[in-house]
């Protein structure tokens, strides 16, 4: 890790993709600051841009001319998942100690990056659990970034902080944003000649009611989660097995193709013998593959009939990594 000195002109932004911290970067940015933004994943969102880093980096900083890096957060985040001192939203959300950890993690980032403050998209009102007034200091507060997290978006709303008062930042021209309405934004990313931006759900998996339902029932049944479990997790069929085997099986092309990059070492991998249609599978936390005759006959039973046999020839192999 490189250390850099902080820089008074420099910050770091909480980076989630989404148009308002697309806007915050670019209305901090438009002040001569340097923004380096930073876009944590997690099985749960964002995973997949760790495959093409490279090219996302060069799509946002060419599209918006924004200087962003990927982390993976996943661990510390799947540990924090279990038992969240804010406790869920609507599904198997922890929205608030999900910012807490990001915020954290920002802030340690700072010098790393020579950045003296912090920059978030959070809009005051916007969202019923994380963008409440006493919610937003709560995260400040716990995160150990009281004083140094900006919200630019709603800076007019909020007590100042430091960089605004120590003047590397004009508050003057910082905006008052509240509230669900997306106008505002909408019309200031016009201003900006920013026209194709993400859509605000932004597709954080744990508030969808059925794979948020998946993982908080994973949750309950096993005490080690790995992000390897989520991502086997959010796919296919799913199956547990009679002796504790867990059993996933492909859907269409498409998943059997998946599943087989989601292998992990001890997980045993099950597919039709070749031109038969029908599911490739992976069964994993199976005791010495005591559950491998039920998946082999499950697979058999999810697959097409092939001409002049009745039923396929199902194939496995112990995958050692
Ligand atoms: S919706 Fe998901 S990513 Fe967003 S704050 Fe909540 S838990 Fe975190």
């Amino acid at each position: 890790m490189t250390i850099n000195p902080a820089q008074p002109g420099t910050a770091v932004a909480l980076f989630s993709g989404g148009l308002d911290s697309i806007l915050a970067c670019r209305l901090v940015m438009a002040q001569g600051i340097t923004v380096k933004a930073v876009r944590f994943v997690t099985p749960f969102f964002g995973y997949e841009l760790l495959a093409r880093e490279e090219d996302y980096r060069r799509e946002v900083a060419a599209q918006f001319g924004i200087d962003v890096q990927l982390r993976d957060l996943s661990e510390k985040y799947l540990a924090m998942l279990r038992n969240p001192a804010h406790g869920y939203g609507k599904n198997f959300n922890p929205c608030v100690d999900c910012k807490i950890l990001i915020a954290s993690e920002t802030r340690l980032m700072m010098e790393e990056l020579g950045a003296s403050f912090m920059i978030s998209g959070e809009v005051l009102g916007q969202r019923p659990m994380s963008q409440r007034r006493d919610t937003l200091r709560i995260i400040e507060k716990a995160s150990g970034c009281e004083g140094i997290l900006l919200r630019p978006l709603c800076a007019l709303n909020l007590p100042e902080t430091i960089p605004e008062k120590e003047g590397t930042v004009d508050r003057g021209r910082l905006l008052a944003f509240r509230g669900r309405t997306r106008q505002p934004q909408i019309a200031l990313a016009a201003s900006m000649q920013i026209d194709d931006f993400p859509s605000p759900a932004g597709g954080c998996m744990l508030t969808d009611p059925n794979r948020a339902g998946r993982v908080r029932k994973f949750y309950e049944e096993n005490e080690t989660v790995a992000p390897a479990d989520i991502l086997l997790l959010t796919i296919g069929r799913q199956f547990h097995l009679p002796a504790g085997g867990w059993l996933v099986l492909g859907r269409n092309e498409g998943e059997n193709a998946l599943l087989a990059g989601l292998l992990q070492p001890g997980d045993i991998f099950l597919w039709c013998e070749e031109s038969w249609p029908g599911p490739s599978a992976v069964l994993r936390r199976s005791a010495a593959g005591r559950d491998l005759e039920a998946a082999v006959e499950l697979i058999k039973g999810y697959s097409k009939k092939g001409e002049g046999r009745e039923r396929a020839v199902v194939l496995w192999q112990l995958y050692d990594g």
